[in-house]
């Protein structure tokens, strides 16, 4: 018998997830619960063209600074589109992070061949999303600020 679990599972909401051929992105049940890939660190930032299998373009990290390149996690629709694409930024979430790329030098004027302040940025905002996340759980929040 094999050891995998009876469903597959939706890495945040643990929905049951489905695959069923043109059933993706629907606003059904189905839909919206349709499995989908995602990957924990975009190729983009590594120099990976997901469009252009083996093409490679100019990443902004030598290496995975997580060590986690080719990584990815099951996700259903929901989780994976609307959730994981589109943080929410307030004004003064934007601020707040806007003061932080300035503290640590991640500002620039004119934009140069470099491409390493954008790098910071980039783990910035992991940084910031990682801390949000371990205290919140540290502290036992359950509901919203
Ligand atoms: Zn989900």
């Amino acid at each position: 018998m094999s050891n995998q679990p009876e469903f597959e599972r939706c890495s945040f909401c643990n929905c049951i997830l489905h695959r069923t051929a043109g059933k993706y992105a629907l606003p059904t049940v189905e839909g919206r619960s349709h499995a989908t890939k995602y990957h924990l660190v975009a190729g983009r930032f590594l120099g990976r063209s997901s469009n252009r299998r083996g093409t490679k373009t100019e990443g902004i990290f030598e290496r995975c600074p997580w060590n986690q390149e080719g990584a990815t996690k099951l996700f259903c629709y929901e989780c994976h589109e609307e959730l994981l694409h589109n943080p929410v930024f307030l004004a003064e979430d934007v601020q707040v992070f806007a003061e932080l790329v300035k503290a640590r030098g991640l500002d620039e004027d004119q934009k140069s061949g470099d491409r390493s302040k954008l790098a910071g940025r980039v783990l910035l905002f992991h940084e910031a999303l990682s801390i949000g996340l371990q205290t919140l759980q540290r502290t036992g929040r359950t509901g919203p600020f």
